[in-house]
């Protein structure tokens, strides 16, 4: 990340944080020639740096049944077609996005009726227009052509119309976009105070001139949501998150495995696989890794694939979910304030949602026509409580 900006400078939006929603939220204004900063402090913990990258509309929580969050995922899905298009033109041609289908795995016995209901569940999807794709039941020995090393036990289903993405590199192509699109990317923390109904900006102490603030700051964005009287928290849910090598053996085209205990298994090209990942809000913006977080995945990853026990360990990462205190993502204008949105809480899902909420973003702070109508997730409205609320266990 780059810091040319002279403070000087007046900005049409500047962008608080930069994950995948705030450098989403910068390609979509400097697309627009507006004036556009994104300023990022570098904090350990960027959640978009350690998601695992899983692109599903299923959620195995039950959480799409609610129609408008429904409606949300498949948008955000068929929008990354737009930004893979965007960053194929600019000469991105692989950022590790690759539709590869999921196996969803009944791993305990109590999963077995679960994975009848999903498969019900999935065929509601494919005729309400929820892009699911090719639905199948999997036998024990059909997982193992892709996946060996799983279990000889288990039974599930393959749905195909799921990706997986490798989330640092998506950011890093999405920033260099925005940047050859004419965004100014700044190293510095910037913090928010408000003076009647506008808010005034600064980057390390020194004043920030823009005319509409786009806050995207994750995990960080509670002191922000504090000064402008939202009533939604956000709070960080830390994920560890493994990844293996298995030397000599592809694993970049392997689908997806996902369970109903939250634990998922993703291949990835060099032979790596991904696997994780813990849910520790208790540790709040602990963002180191730990004995017990390694313990726990490894622990549940061997049950599930005895056949990784000889893999290679490579890495740990430790992401910060940023997630809303009733597990919407939270999207619009806030009423205190005339100059800034919000683009933050988007918790467990924000691999999936973020270039559509960033872009969404973006649209708000420039007066455009959002692409998307998000009205149900104002930064003011009353929590949501419905069924459909997320469930934080699925990534
Ligand atoms: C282990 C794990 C697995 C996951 N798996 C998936 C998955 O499979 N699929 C999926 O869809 N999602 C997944 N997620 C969730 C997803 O990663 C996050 O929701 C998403 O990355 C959040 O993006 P963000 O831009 O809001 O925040 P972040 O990526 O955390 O970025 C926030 C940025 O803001 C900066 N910042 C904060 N405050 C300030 C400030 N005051 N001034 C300047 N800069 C500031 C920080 O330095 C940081 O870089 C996973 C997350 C984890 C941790």
């Amino acid at each position: 990340m780059t810091s040319t900006a002279p403070h000087d400078t007046e900005f049409d939006v500047a962008v608080i944080g930069g994950g995948i929603v705030g450098v989403s939220a910068a390609l979509r204004a400097a697309r627009t020639g507006a004036r556009t900063a994104l300023i990022d402090a570098g904090f350990e913990g960027k959640a978009s740096a350690a998601g695992a990258g899983i692109v599903s509309p299923v959620g195995l929580g039950g959480d799409e049944a609610s129609r408008e969050w429904s409606s949300l995922v498949a948008s955000a899905i068929s929008h990354y077609g737009s930004i893979l298009e965007l960053l194929r033109e600019a000469g991105f041609p692989d950022v590790g996005f690759g539709r590869v289908g999921e196996l969803v795995v009944a791993t305990r016995e109590q999963d077995q009726p679960r994975l009848g209901e999903l498969h019900t569940r999935l065929k509601h999807f494919a005729q309400s227009g929820i892009p699911v794709g090719r639905v199948e039941l999997m036998s024990a020995r059909q997982m193992q052509q892709s996946w060996p090393e799983l279990r000889e036990d288990l039974d599930g289903i393959f749905i195909e119309n799921i990706a997986r993405m490798d989330g640092r590199r998506m950011c890093a192509a999405i920033g260099d976009l925005a940047q050859a699109k004419g965004a100014t990317f700044i190293k510095g923390q910037a913090s928010v105070r408000l003076e009647g109904n506008t808010c005034v900006f600064e980057i390390d102490g020194a004043p920030l001139r823009a005319r509409t603030v786009i806050v995207a700051a994750g995990s960080w964005s509670l002191p922000i949501l504090k000064t402008l009287r939202v009533p939604i928290e956000v709070h960080p849910v830390r994920g560890q998150i493994v990844h293996l090598a298995l030397p000599g053996i592809a694993t970049e085209t392997r689908p997806v495995v996902n369970t109903f205990e939250g634990h998922y298994f993703l291949g990835f090209p060099g032979n790596r696989i991904v696997t994780g990942g813990t849910h520790e809000p208790e540790a709040e913006f602990d963002s180191r890794v730990t004995a017990g977080g390694v313990h726990s995945v490894l622990g549940k990853a061997l049950r599930i694939a005895p056949g990784l026990a000889a893999a290679s360990l490579i890495e740990t990462r430790v992401g910060l979910r940023p997630r809303s205190s009733d597990g919407y993502p939270i999207v619009g204008r806030p009423r205190s304030a005339d100059n800034i949105v919000i683009a933050t809480g988007l918790g467990a899902w924000g691999l999936t949602l973020g270039p559509l909420i960033g872009g969404i973003a973006a649209e708000q702070a420039l007066g455009l026509t959002p692409s998307y109508d998000s009205g149900f997730l104002g930064p003011d409205r009353a929590p949501i409580t419905a069924a459909a609320v997320l469930s934080p266990n699925v990534k």
